[in-house]
């Protein structure tokens, strides 16, 4: 079996982003004999096009323009249906990130295809493609297959693993011409609402605060433990709408959807909504002073007790693994 595989890398504040490597790997996942492309979409990116290589793309197609230095809908949408229509590829897959869930379902509407959204896991039976991807807010898994025409889909983040780096393979990058015509939308500046260091959406380590931790204060201590742990900070909806912290940090089903390595809840009940947004993270641990709290049916560690004595003993503890 041969498919020639087509993936959007995605760079944000001068970075790839990891999802960039995952989708590559789950090209390899189901091009067989074929070839994977990445697709670099933004101003001064060509420089990433060997990273891409050493992580398994065997070639790459670079997309530069000054006006595609932020992702907006118009000019994405127009640079990848160019790149299709050049390229015709038989899978595309991109992240499932925030601009890849934008431009994901407009493409597959103009392409008239189909496309299978927030995908886990990927296996290749015979001619066909089969993804699995949550449903039920994480409940429930579904496979959907794919037998003819694009496959197209959304790779969830933190989910397939990238390849190991090999930095001995070689592969051609190709610089595409682009053509962009009647931008409706132009990025004059960005005002970033928090000042998080790592991306909540890829982080591999999250601590998230509820309304247990009582005010925007009570959030240092988790500050602390997600720094020296090298995560991000995220809240329960409980927590935003006291006001003790942005509503970019929320997690659950009105939120963000995480997958991280670690996902340490502090004073967060563990309400139905939130679970719907990190139960599918591949350690939950849990602080939390009421031992009844539903949050521990979902948690592999859990610890009963005041949030506020136990961080910085937690804290202590890591900097001393870490020293
Ligand atoms: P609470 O339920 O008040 O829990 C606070 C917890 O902190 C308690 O378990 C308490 O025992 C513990 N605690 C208190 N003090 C301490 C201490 N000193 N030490 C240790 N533990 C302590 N919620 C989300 O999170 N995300 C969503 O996306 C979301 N979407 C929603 C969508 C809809 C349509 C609806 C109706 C609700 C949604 N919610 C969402 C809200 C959800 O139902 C809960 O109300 C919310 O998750 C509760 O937040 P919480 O756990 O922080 O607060």
């Amino acid at each position: 079996m041969s498919k020639n595989v087509l993936v959007l890398a995605e760079s944000k504040d001068g970075e790839l982003r990891n999802v960039s490597f995952e989708v590559i790997a789950a090209g390899k996942k189901i091009a067989g004999e074929g070839s994977v492309k990445a697709l670099l979409v933004g101003e001064n990116v060509a420089s990433f096009s060997e990273q891409l290589i050493q992580q398994g793309a065997d070639e790459v197609l670079v997309a530069e323009h000054s006006d595609l230095k932020t992702y907006t809908t118009d000019a994405y949408k127009q640079v990848l249906l160019q790149v299709i229509e050049s390229e015709s590829p038989d899978a595309l897959l991109i992240p499932h990130t925030s601009s890849g869930k934008d431009l994901a379902p407009r493409l597959a509407a103009k392409l008239s295809s189909g496309l299978v959204s927030d995908v886990v896991d990927i296996e290749e039976v015979g001619e066909e493609v089969i993804f699995t991807r949550p449903i039920y807010s994480g409940k429930a898994f579904e496979k959907k297959s794919v037998s003819s025409g694009l496959v197209f889909a959304t790779v969830r983040p933190n989910n397939i693993a990238a390849l190991e780096v090999d930095s001995s393979r070689s592969g051609e990058t190709k610089e595409v011409s682009v053509d962009l015509k009647d931008l409706r939308t132009v990025i004059k500046d960005i005002v970033k609402k928090t000042s998080g260091k790592v991306d909540l959406a890829e982080a591999k380590v999250i601590v998230a605060g509820g309304r247990g931790v009582k005010s925007a204060d009570g959030f240092k201590p988790l500050e602390e433990l997600a720094d020296i742990l090298g995560g991000a900070v995220g809240a329960s909806r409980g927590a935003c709408d006291a006001e003790y912290c942005d509503y970019s940090l929320q997690i659950g089903q009105t939120g963000k959807v995480v997958t991280p390595e670690l996902y340490i809840a502090v004073g967060i009940s563990g309400a139905i909504q939130h679970l719907a947004g990190m139960s599918n993270s591949k350690v939950i641990v849990a602080i939390n002073k009421d031992e009844e709290a539903p949050i521990f049916d979902v948690a592999d560690y859990g610890l009963v007790g005041d949030l506020f004595d136990i961080l910085p003993i937690l804290t202590e503890e890591f900097k001393k693994v870490k020293a």
